[in-house]
């Protein structure tokens, strides 16, 4: 498209340009502005600008360049040159956000847009729900979205005064967002009414597929529900996620979340049984004297951790320094002394560490600590060796 440069000016260090028509569409709603780029027609040469943004502001549309610029000004012939591809992704994306949280409302009723941010590759709505949104109203709403745009509705502008927007049924708008007189409604036929200044395709096929690609709760009755259009690449990633975890479990695919629940429950059983066993252990405690002084130890085979702390606890022996280990999976080791003057059990456990590498601390009385790779006489003969 030729035209004219009517108004340029410098903001925030960028160049902002106004051109006599235009079909970049300004930035709203979540929706970017569009970008491209401007070719200043000077007889012989031509020179590019590359158009980052677009805005409206106080009644201009606004093309906003990459560089800051003297070389456009007002009177400049142009050649008016819109990202095509990028448009066409968000006003499919845009629709598609239209689609997706109708959908979602029509699952969890009390579901309201906070806000949207789209972009071309991957966009977010930013959800408020006070009763708990779940990936299943996620799934069970990206099915109905989808259902919606295979059956190739038509997407209908409907312009309406501000003052009776109200009797609109079902609308979805904030009134206080609206600075025009005439609001804009957006209709997917039969389906939702939103109020919306962005652009949008005129029949829902034109969409394609939609996937949610990640649900986050951001906090509580808080979400974000990211999506994509032409999932293609997505869908194989997802695929083989689920294919390594059926390989993995031996689950048949409609058995995995049921098979995975079980496992979880089952492991928590596991653990309670652990605890009761572990609460009931006996072991040896074997005593030494060192110049004088007893060093008690013992080993466990990976009880639980209160439990082995309390065990430590309960013994009452004067001038003794006492050293437990607790054989795990993931091993752990204490330290307590009745002669912290001399023998501090924190000061004790930071030297060990010194010889066998590991994390943890305490007091004079007991400290407590985690290793990697180390066997119990290992451990046993580099506190001797401290001892002495
Ligand atoms: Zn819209």
């Amino acid at each position: 498209m030729r035209t004219t440069v009517t108004h340029v000016h410098q903001e925030k260090g960028l160049t902002a340009v106004e051109v006599g028509q235009s079909i970049f569409h300004p930035r709203g709603g979540g929706q970017p502005g569009d970008s491209g780029h401007l070719t200043k027609i000077i007889p012989g040469s031509h020179q590019h600008f590359r158009v980052v943004d677009t805005r409206s502001e106080a009644g201009r549309l606004l093309h906003f360049l990459d560089t800051p610029t003297l070389d456009l000004v007002e009177g400049d012939a142009v050649e008016v040159v819109r990202d095509e591809g990028r448009h066409q992704k968000l006003t499919r994306m845009h629709t598609g956000e239209h689609i997706l949280f109708g959908a979602l409302k029509r699952v969890v009723k009390d579901a309201v847009v906070d806000k949207v941010e789209l972009d071309e590759h991957e966009s977010s709505i930013f959800v408020k729900a006070a009763d708990d949104l779940s990936i299943d109203h996620l799934i069970a709403a990206e099915r109905l979205a989808n259902q919606i745009v295979r059956e190739n509705r038509s997407v209908i502008s409907h312009h309406v005064d501000k003052g009776s927007v109200h009797e609109v049924d079902g609308v979805r708008i904030r009134p206080e967002r609206i600075k025009e007189d005439t609001v804009r409604i957006l209709e997917v036929k039969d389906f939702d009414k939103s109020a919306c200044c962005g652009t949008h395709v005129s029949r829902t096929h034109e969409i394609g597929p939609l996937l949610v690609t990640k649900f986050n709760a951001v906090k509580k009755g808080y979400y974000e529900v990211r999506f994509k259009l032409d999932p293609v690449d997505d869908l194989f990633l997802f695929a083989d996620i689920s294919r390594r975890v059926r390989a993995l479990t031996n689950f048949d695919y409609g058995d995995i979340t049921y098979g995975i629940k079980n496992l979880l429950a089952e492991r928590e059983t596991q653990k309670e049984k652990i605890r009761e066993l572990s609460a009931n252990v006996h072991v040896n405690i074997t005593e030494e004297t060192i110049d004088g002084l007893t060093f008690a130890y013992a080993v466990f085979p990976g009880i639980n951790k209160r439990d082995f702390i309390e065990k430590i606890n309960a013994v009452n022996k004067p001038d003794t320094v006492l050293c437990f280990i607790n054989a795990g999976e993931r091993p752990q080791i204490a330290i307590r002394s009745t002669n912290s003057q001399n023998y501090g059990a924190a000061e004790l456990l930071k030297q060990l560490f010194q010889k066998i590498h590991g994390q943890g601390g305490g007091s004079p009385q007991l400290a407590q600590g985690s290793y990697e790779g180390r066997k119990p006489e290992e451990i046993l003969t580099a506190m001797r060796e401290l001892l002495q």
